[in-house]
Formats: C-alpha cells, structure tokens, sequence
C-alpha cells in the first residue's frame, strides 16, 4: 500500500454520496477522517474496515470540536450535508468556516439549486436552496472550491410505497411510475453510489487549478420519464407506463420538511416544467448532429441557442468515463435492492 498521499475530511460518511467517496479515495491511497452519525450498520462497518478510513461518531450541528477533528491535518474535503441532521445552513456554514480556518486546498461542495432566484414563479425548493446559500457562503470565504450538482440517484427508485420514485408493481404483472415530471423532457440521472465517488477523486486530482468556482453536473445521463419506463420495461421484460401526475401521493410518513419538499417539486415541474439545473451554468447551446437529443429542462421546441457548447453530461463523463448507465443498474443492483428489501418478484 502507497503512503497516503493527502487526508480528506467527509461528512456524512455513511451517506450514499460520501460513502461513494470513501470508498474511491481509499482504493488509491488517500487517508479519509469522516463524520458518521453512527458507527453501526453495514455500510459503516464497512468503511472502517478499508485502509487509511478513520470513523468519527457524533452529531454536527452545533459541535464545534467535532468538526475541527475531522478538519485536523486534512487538506482537501468533500463535503455533502442532509436535513435530517438539522439545520443545513448552520452545519454548511459552519463546516466552511472551519475549512478556511484550517486552510483546506480543496472544498468540493455537494450543492443544489435555489430555483426562486431564476425566476419568480418559482418557488425555493427547502432541501435544495439551503444548499445553495452555503454555497454562496463558501464563496464569500474565498475558499477554494468547487460546487458538484447531483443528479436524480437511479437508486431512488423502488418498489417500496415511498412517494416520488415508487416503481409500482402492478398485480397484472406490469410496472408503473407515476410522477409529476413531464413525459418528454428529459432530467438528469446519476448512479449515486457507483459514479460519485470516482467523478469527484477526479475532481481532487484535477484541483482547484480546473475547477475553483466551477459547478459541476454530477449527471452521466438525460433520461425522459417515457425512456427510463421503457428502460425498465426493457430489462425487467414487463411492460412499464409512465403516468404524469401533478400530485404526489404520499403514503408513508415523511418527516415535515421532505413532505414541503414534495410540495415543491409538484410545483416546480408539476406546474412549472422548470429546468432540473436551472441557470447559465447548466445551459448548453449545441445538438449533435443528426442526433434528437434535447437540453436538460428544455422541451424539443424549445432549443436554448445559447449557454455552453457541448452537452450536460460532458463534465461528468470526462471525468469518469466508467459511469453506470441506468439500464446497467436496473438489471443488477436493482433487483439486488428489491431482494434485501425483500420483495420476491425477481423470483
Ligand atoms: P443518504 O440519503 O444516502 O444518507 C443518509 C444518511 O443519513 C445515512 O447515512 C443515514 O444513516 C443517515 N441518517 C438517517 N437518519 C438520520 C438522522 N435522523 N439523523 C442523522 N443521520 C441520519 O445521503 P446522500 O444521498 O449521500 O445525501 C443526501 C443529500 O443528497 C440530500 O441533501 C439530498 O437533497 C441530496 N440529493 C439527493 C438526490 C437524490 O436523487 N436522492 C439528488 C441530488 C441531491
């Protein structure tokens, strides 16, 4: 094994993105300090298990002496926060404070979009614009970084009655996806779990001499509703029927603010057909020849003729060429998902 060559500091180190990371940055080398909110479970014992990976257990919000911890003798971070543990803007703001305290070379920040500021119709979706404001934080900061826009994950998607991603399997043997994206306009997916981790070493390995400022799509692929339907229908040989519906059922309980989320997102695209990744940094000007593929948000008619060359994924799939497509991850880890959750259709 190499000696480490530099020390990352991870929040959330359990979480689907970072542990993504972990796992990537372990494998060649660097040493890992990662926040956990516990240190039991399968994915936990399995990061402490890889080289250089040092697990730290606690609470963020408001525990200033955690943070420098994970912070001490770091030079680069990534850094994804999720609501459940709090205040999102405290724990951003407070991780970026501690960051530029401790001269970190390299902040790769997981942000989302506030989409109020783009246009006022629009409304601010919780879970992602407070994101948003941390990021403009850290930039006040000067700190260097760069700021990675997840995708839809293809791993939201189940058969459990969670709303927005259900894949419902119908007693007549077919499928049904039912949501209130618009059919034909394509959104951008990313296979959390496989590709994070390997796109965002790229990142660290590319510096912030590329990409200090930068938002980065972390989306390997565009996919209509009708394609990722005729995907699943494809590779689970049942037919599959996408239904738009502006509303979205919630039949499970929900903490408070992911119910306001859904809110939202009925709204946004619902109502809306707002772009997934609105602004100029996620606008691309180009077709490929001969081909119909559409902009991200943008329906068929309504070609941009302005922003980027090139196409949304670009970024992403330089940077990590091995990406998994969703029809790769319906085939395998989908049905391997379904059977821990212990639904038997697969046999
Ligand atoms: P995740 O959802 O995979 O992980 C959640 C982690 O939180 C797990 O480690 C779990 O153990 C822990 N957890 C569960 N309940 C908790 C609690 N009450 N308190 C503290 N911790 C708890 O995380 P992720 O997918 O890496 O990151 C989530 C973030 O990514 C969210 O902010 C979300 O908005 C954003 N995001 C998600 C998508 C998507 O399609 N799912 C797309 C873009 C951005």
């Amino acid at each position: 094994m190499p000696n480490p060559k530099k020390t990352i500091a991870i929040v959330n180190g359990t979480g689907r993105q970072a542990a993504s990371v972990i796992r990537a940055v372990s494998a060649v080398g660097y040493a890992v300090r990662a926040q956990v909110y516990s240190t039991e479970g399968l994915v936990a014992e399995e990061l402490a298990e890889l080289p250089n990976v040092t697990l730290f257990e606690g609470e963020l919000l408001d525990n200033p002496a955690l943070i420098d911890t994970i912070f001490d003798g770091a030079h680069i971070a990534f850094i994804n926060t999720i609501h459940l543990a709090g205040d999102e803007i405290k724990i951003g703001k407070a991780l970026a404070s501690a960051a530029k305290k401790k001269n970190i070379q390299h902040f790769v920040y997981s942000s989302m979009p506030d989409h109020s500021i783009h246009n006022p119709k629009w409304p601010a979706l919780p879970l992602w614009a407070c994101k948003f404001t941390v990021e403009n934080y850290i930039r006040q900061l000067g700190l260097p970084a760069t700021f990675v826009y997840a995708g839809i994950y293809n791993n939201n998607f189940t058969s459990l009655p969670y709303p927005l991603f259900c894949m419902e399997f119908k007693d007549d043997g077919t499928l049904e996806w039912r949501a209130p994206f618009h059919p034909d306009i394509k959104l951008p997916w990313v296979d959390a779990e496989h590709d994070v981790g390997p796109a965002v070493l790229q990142i660290f390995k590319e510096g912030p001499t590329k990409w200090n400022g930068s938002r980065i799509a972390l989306a390997f692929e565009t996919l209509t509703p009708l394609q990722v339907c005729e995907i699943f229908g494809r590779e689970l040989e049942r037919p599959c029927k996408y239904v738009f519906d502006q509303h979205i059922e919630i039949k499970v309980p929900v903490p408070d603010a992911y119910r306001q989320q859904l809110a939202g997102i009925e709204l946004l695209f619902g109502i809306y057909n707002a772009p997934y990744y609105p602004g100029s940094d996620f606008e691309y000007s180009s077709r490929r020849k001969g081909s119909n593929e559409t902009i991200t948000g943008r329906s068929s008619h309504e070609p941009s003729g302005k922003g980027r060359p090139g196409k949304l994924t670009d970024d992403a799939r330089k940077l990590w060429p091995g990406w998994r497509s969703l029809s790769e991850y319906v085939s395998t880890a989908f049905i391997v998902e379904e059977e821990a959750n212990g639904k038997t259709w697969m046999i």
